[in-house]
């Protein structure tokens, strides 16, 4: 019996090693890890640069406490980060993973606002579905309720809109007058709340696992934008999966040209090499907590060089090997050769995301996009059947409040063509198979 306790039912063989777009178990099985890991392996396995930056980084120091001492990779690595971030973003504030830099985006934007005289402000308005993160304080902000309910004595649950689902809703996605529909229903929220109680609104601009890669609608975050400023709220985008260069930008956001308040980043940004997140916040936010008693918040690994270290030398081998350029370009191949199985597989019902953070979703039927029946369980047996077809995708059984099977793949961005034409070759075996095993039509022909 292993003494870990996680929560997958399906037994996993012990990990050896990683490689590239790959992995290979004890019993030398290759997998292609066509999910990067949770969408964290942007770069993939095992990148030399990362490594040899890592291993020079520990022959010096693997740890300094922040408020000891100051360290070249965490003074580069928030120089780095600043220049890559919108104008006037070029505050940051280290921490070593998504929920903790969710925490300290909220309680930034708190204090920021105590220190200007608006402390009747607390609300952070989300979205329904939503993933924020595990803590509670990135859990109250979490629309996803099997998450959410056990704990709801426990925070203080925040107020949600509806996320922007137009495929569901029967919306046309590209209409100006979706996008206007749903962000409207955040101006709603803030009058149903009361304005002055309103803090901020928290986003992921391209949706992570809760949404399967939701795509916001035309005008949908430029609007958003335009009611935050016009109720004095902070906008603050969560771009823990988004962010790092995973949908074809550095910035999820930067597709619309919107710009944040506060931005929160992990997964891509420490790559599997190192457990890393940052905080990005406009200055003069910053500026006024410090000058009126300081950020009363802050975790002991925060900053630390080694994970610094790794973290600069991840976004020198993303420039180095134009890795965001090839996202897009892998991004939009992948995603029509994913549109394309549609035709095969009349249950598929829906394929979306941007660059490389892409998802389809399963249906009974394409014209309801009614969901598959429960008791298939297909987020778990497609998981299960590509995993033994040595493809590694990701699966979550979410819409909010309706039920449905959402996959996404997102391999790391260093894929090439040859890696695209294996995932979809080990998709459509896993495909076949699934079809088989839960009596659904399939269209051989196609
Ligand atoms: N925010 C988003 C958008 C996420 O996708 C995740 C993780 O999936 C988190 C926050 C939480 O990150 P972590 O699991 O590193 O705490």
């Amino acid at each position: 019996m292993s003494h870990l306790f996680y929560q997958s039912k399906s037994p996993r063989p012990f990990l050896e090693r990683g490689e590239g777009i790959y992995m290979y178990d004890v019993n030398g099985r290759r997998y292609l890890d066509g999910s990067s890991g949770a969408m964290v392996s942007n770069i993939g396995h095992s990148n030399p640069a990362v490594l040899a930056a890592m291993r020079a980084q520990m022959d010096k120091s693997t740890f300094g406490y922040r408020l000891h001492f100051q360290t070249e990779a965490s003074e580069a690595l928030a120089t780095k980060s600043a220049e890559l971030s919108p104008a006037g973003l070029d505050r940051v504030f280290f921490v070593s993973g998504g929920s903790e830099a969710v925490e300290s985006a909220l309680k930034l934007a708190r204090q920021y606002k105590l220190s200007i005289g608006q402390g009747s402000r607390f609300k952070v308005i989300s979205r329904m579905p939503s993933y924020h993160g595990s803590t509670l304080g990135a859990l109250a902000v979490t629309g996803y309720d099997p998450l959410t309910v056990p704990f709801a004595p426990m925070m203080h649950e925040m107020p949600k809109i509806p996320a922007p689902r137009a495929y569901l809703d029967g919306l046309n996605a590209d209409d100006p007058a979706t996008g206007l529909h749903y962000a409207n229903m955040l101006e709603q929220k803030i009058i149903e709340e009361g304005p002055e109680t309103v803090l901020a609104f928290i986003v992921e601009p391209v949706g992570g696992a809760s949404t399967g890669a939701l795509v916001p609608p035309a005008g949908y975050m430029q609007r958003i934008r335009e009611i935050c400023d016009a109720y004095d709220i902070l906008l603050i985008h969560d771009e823990v999966m988004s962010g790092g260069g995973r949908t074809g930008r550095f910035w999820g956001a930067e597709h619309w040209d919107v710009k944040p308040d506060v931005i929160s980043i992990s997964k891509g940004f420490g790559g599997g090499y190192v457990p890393l997140g940052a905080m990005i916040a406009r200055g003069d936010m910053v500026e006024a907590v410090l000058e009126t008693g300081g950020f009363q918040h802050g975790h002991t690994y925060a900053g630390n060089p080694l994970a610094c270290a790794a973290g600069l030398a991840l976004i020198g081998e993303i420039e180095r090997n134009d890795l965001i350029a090839n996202a897009a370009a892998m991004g939009d191949l992948l995603k029509s050769r994913l549109s394309g199985l549609m035709d095969r597989y009349p249950f598929i019902g829906d394929v979306r995301g941007k660059g490389l953070l892409l998802a389809f979703e399963l249906v009974s039927d394409r014209a309801t996009m009614a969901p598959l029946p429960k008791g298939l369980s297909a987020f778990q047996r497609l998981v299960d059947i590509a995993y033994d077809e040595g493809l590694i995708i990701y699966s979550r059984r979410t819409r909010g409040g309706l039920e449905g099977d959402h996959f996404l793949v997102c391999p790391p961005m260093i894929i090439g063509k040859d890696g695209i034409e294996e995932i979809m070759q080990g998709l459509t075996r896993a495909l076949d198979k699934f079809a088989a095993e839960a009596g659904l039509d399939v269209d051989s022909a196609a």
